[in-house]
């Protein structure tokens, strides 16, 4: 049962309650639900509510319909985001946790590791206690392979996770690993339930062969009855009568578990449908359903591997999945976190414990767009600097009150910010990375606003473009451009207008309480911003396939051509070329362009050689 309280009622009177219902024979737990006065009660249901209601203090009394509770949206209506090691699995980025079934050697482990880890997986997973069918299979390297996982974490930095088959392996796993798994034939273990729980570590809790969706969160709810709440729940199909499949994935699952409860869902796509070729469009799918990761087999060798080969995806196959699953997850408002991302932000973190620096500065505040980039590349946990202008980013970044800015670049509708152009030229930055953010657009409004009664439109001047066709057929509005859309929300708060309304994000409206009158109202739904990430010097450890450059040319026929030349004879795909003009030099102009390589690699010498040799001027704006 969940106890809301009077506004009025402070600490003591908290405390008070808390020891009558612990006299009761409740359990009390403190909930975190936004803003609200309220406690938790847990295994007395038998009370009546009205004898709870009857509390000095108490305002409300809201039973828990479901059976599980503390795994219950009700009684948590946030997400839960549950961190292995530097690794957040919830929220905006997108997890790929990978690995082979079984641990086999150390060699073999580092290998796939290493290899997966490029490829954008940010947690290893590997079986060392292996539950296999038959008593003759590999059992795995038992406290072996754990020591190899622990390797692999030493080398790789990445956290590791692997399956714990029995509450005798708890010291060991203690001491070995950043996760645990339960597999899908120990879901219903509950004495291995409740150690994993007395444990404390994080769980990613698999579903069991052929358990429904509620017994398997009432099996999550013994792990949070014993005090830990980093449980993370994984799909992994169900047994059918399908035979053409070794499971059928429940893909239903991820719309249903997110409304029933507010743990993040990933999905094992590998072990759902046990064939390769299968893996990688169900992983898709998965994903534009709405998981928060996914768990992937992989194995350099899988023809030889000791378990699960026929579906372990080869390590190229893997790269390709997290390529698509890169260009999907914006779509679904995510971004596939990079390993990179982890160790920056953990730099950043560090920087800002001693520095007393934020991690990142964006332009606007809470719910604009730039806002909703930065917790998309570097989760909501971090340290953010509002800014006023793109310029003050900059200002920002260079003065090291913030380790990095986010700043917007050019949009699919609208084009380029040339501001922000400008800016990147002038100041000694370097651009560490990039996303595209899908860019939805809503008429928010007062509660209880009606769209026939809306005479006035305030929002950022891109935002009024990128909804033209939807404003044009309103021809008695007048629209209002403003700095950006979270100022606009403001402003028609302040104006308490009835007829004022604001184009801006669904984060915005919520944050402001106001109502969405109209949504989506982008004129083409394929509305996306790339944000580049400027720092002040260019991150080490990064995968970089992207180079972001600016030069000018001598003033003489073919200039550009020459420039062209040389990318074209050294094969580097160009994917942006833009001209600006130079200030103080009219019809004088500066090109940027974007290059599919990293043109600061030991082999690209010669390209850079050549290029440099055929500019006036080459600034390199950053590799990433
Ligand atoms: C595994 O993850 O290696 C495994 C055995 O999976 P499941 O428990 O889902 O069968
Ligand atoms: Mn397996």
């Amino acid at each position: 049962m969940i106890l809301v309280l009077k506004n009025e009622a402070g600490e003591e009177t908290k405390k008070r309650i808390r020891a009558q219902l612990f006299k009761m024979g409740c359990i009390v737990r403190e909930l975190h639900s936004a803003g609200q006065n309220v406690i938790g009660a847990l295994g007395r249901e038998d009370l009546d509510p009205d004898t709870l209601k009857a509390l000095d203090g108490v305002a409300e009394i809201i039973p828990i319909k479901s059976k599980f509770k503390l795994v219950s949206r009700q009684w948590h209506p946030e997400n839960s985001r549950v961190k292995a090691g530097p690794v957040t699995i919830g929220g905006q980025r997108l997890v790929l946790i990978a690995g082979p079934c079984a641990i086999e050697s150390a060699e073999q482990a580092l290998t796939i590791a290493h290899e997966a880890k490029r490829y954008g997986a940010t947690l290893f997973r590997g079986g060392a206690f292996k539950p296999r069918t038959s008593p003759y299979s590999f059992q795995g390297l038992e406290e072996e392979g754990l020591k190899i996982l622990a390797q692999v974490r030493q080398e790789t930095g990445m956290p590791v996770v692997t399956e714990i088959t029995s509450p005798a392996q708890a010291d060991l796993m203690l001491k070995y690993v950043d996760m645990v798994q339960v597999g899908a034939r120990n879901m219903q273990n509950f004495e291995l339930l409740k150690c994993v729980g007395r444990m404390g570590k994080p769980v990613l809790l698999k579903r069991g062969l052929a358990s429904t969706i509620e017994e398997w969160l009432m099996s999550a709810e013994y792990i949070l009855a014993e005090g830990n709440d980093h449980v993370v729940l994984c799909e992994r199909g169900i047994r059918t009568y399908e035979p053409y499949t070794r499971n059928t994935l429940d893909l239903s699952a991820i719309p249903v578990l997110k409304n029933l409860t507010h743990l993040p869902v990933v999905v094992d796509p590998s072990h759902a449908t046990g064939i390769r070729e299968k893996v990688a469009p169900m992983a898709r799918a998965a994903v534009a359903a709405g998981a928060d990761g996914l768990m992937i087999e992989v194995h350099h060798d899988p023809a030889n591997a000791l378990s699960d080969g026929p579906q372990s995806l080869y390590p190229e196959q893997f790269g390709q999945l997290a390529r698509d699953i890169y260009v999907i997850s914006p779509v679904v408002g995510k971004q596939l976190d990079f390993d990179y991302l982890s160790a920056s932000v953990q730099q950043a973190e560090l920087t800002s414990e001693n520095g007393h620096s934020a991690v990142a500065a964006y332009f606007g505040e809470p719910g604009s767009f730039s806002h909703i980039a930065c917790c998309q590349y570097f989760g909501t946990d971090i340290e953010t600097l509002p800014q006023p202008s793109f310029r003050a980013i900059f200002d920002a970044v260079s003065q090291k009150q913030a380790a990095y800015g986010i700043i917007p670049l050019e949009n699919t509708l609208t084009g380029s910010i040339h501001e922000n152009y400008d800016l990147l030229l002038d100041y000694d930055l370097k651009i560490t990375g990039e996303l595209y953010v899908r860019i939805i657009h809503n008429l928010v409004a007062a509660a209880g606003a009606r769209i026939e009664d809306i005479r006035r439109v305030l929002s950022a001047h891109p935002a009024i473009q990128q909804c033209r066709q939807f404003i044009d057929r309103y021809p008695n509005w007048e629209t209002i451009a403003v700095n950006n859309t979270t100022n606009a929300v403001k402003k028609i708060i302040e104006n308490g207008q009835p007829g004022d309304a604001a184009i801006a994000s669904r984060e915005a409206a919520d944050i402001h309480n106001l109502e969405i009158v109209a949504k989506g109202i982008e004129t083409n739904p394929r509305n996306y911003t790339r944000f580049v990430i400027i720092g002040r010097k260019s991150n080490k450890d990064a995968l970089k396939n992207k180079s972001s450059i600016v030069f000018s040319t001598p003033n003489e026929a073919g200039a550009l051509f020459e420039i062209m030349k040389i990318i074209a004879k050294h094969q580097v795909n160009m994917v942006k070329l833009e001209s600006r003009p130079i200030h103080g030099k009219p019809w004088q102009y500066m090109f940027y362009a974007d290059l599919e390589t990293d043109i600061c690699a030991k082999e690209a010498e010669h390209f850079l050689d050549e290029i440099s040799q055929a500019t006036d001027f080459l600034k390199i704006l950053g590799t990433f």
